[in-house]
């Protein structure tokens, strides 16, 4: 097996989850870009190469069952082992609107099935993948698993009438699918406590993506920063936590 970390992140074929694997790249690590679509899995993956870093492509649709066995088999053939896992692909129901503008996600009004897909993706596909990859967890000496949630995510803050998330439309989908995250999150944190595996949730900030037609504020290398800290915890760091750049995110 290879010495450097081997480090698998989800929908790393574009957004946060790219920037993320680049910043690991960069520090030496091993990077697995999963990608639904194998093309665009390998496009990133070359670029990353072309960088100088050790990147391949998996592909791995995380609603998939059989992508998801598939890609754990191949990382155990190819490298025995695995060493971060960033839970990052998600969906906000949306399709590629601002949050202005998304106005289906509004309780009283939105569509069942919506709801449904949008936790298949963002909590039934954490699940999913992470059960497939903890074999190969295990065998790390120091293992990460970081889910990327949103701040919101946080009742916290979208109950507080004056909060910074005051202003946004209803989430009834995207919203409580993170939330349903953060809580998993502690579940798994709890379990994997006594395996020294640290599990975290991390809220990346509104980051100029396709997911909001690039209307965020911030780029994918500060978004990703957080999700990257997180991954690179030492052995005493924090488990079961939320974090944003500004530190622990109140939920
Ligand atoms: P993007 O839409 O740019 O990227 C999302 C990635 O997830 C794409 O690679 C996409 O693949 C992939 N993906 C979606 N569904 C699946 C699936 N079923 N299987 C595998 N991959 C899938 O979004 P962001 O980079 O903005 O989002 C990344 C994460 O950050 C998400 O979890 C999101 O909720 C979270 N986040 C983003 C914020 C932001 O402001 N941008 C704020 C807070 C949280 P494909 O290209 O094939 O669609």
């Amino acid at each position: 097996g290879t010495h450097q970390k081997v480090a698998l992140v989800t929908g790393a074929n574009k957004g946060i989850g790219r920037g993320a694997a680049g910043h690991l790249a960069g520090l030496g690590m091993t990077v697995l870009i999963g990608a639904r679509d194998p093309r665009r899995g390998e496009e990133a993956a070359a670029a990353l190469r072309a960088a100088g870093g050790d990147a391949h492509a998996v592909t791995l649709d995380v609603t998939d069952p059989a992508t998801v066995r598939e890609a754990a088999k191949q990382v155990e053939e190819r490298f025995g082992r695995l060493d971060v896992l960033i839970n990052n692909a998600g969906i906000t129901g949306s399709g590629q609107v601002s949050p202005e503008d998304a106005h289906d996600q509004v309780p009283s009004s939105v569509d069942p099935d919506m709801v449904r897909a949008v936790f298949e993706t963002n909590v039934f596909g954490v699940i999913a993948v992470t059960n497939a990859m903890l074999p190969l967890l295990r065998r790390s000496s120091a293992a990460h698993i970081v889910n990327v949630s949103s701040h919101a995510a946080s009742l916290t803050l979208a109950s507080a009438t004056d909060g910074p998330l005051a202003s946004l439309p209803q989430s009834a989908a995207y919203s409580p699918s993170k939330s349903a995250l953060n809580a998993l999150t502690v579940q798994y944190a709890n379990e994997l406590r006594r395996d020294g595996i640290l599990v975290n949730a991390v809220a990346p900030g509104f980051v100029a993506t396709d997911s909001n037609n690039h209307t965020g504020f911030l780029t994918v290398a500060q978004g990703a920063a957080v999700l990257v800290r997180l991954a690179t915890l030492g052995v005493d760091g924090p488990t079961g936590g939320f974090f944003g750049e500004e530190g622990a995110v109140p939920w």
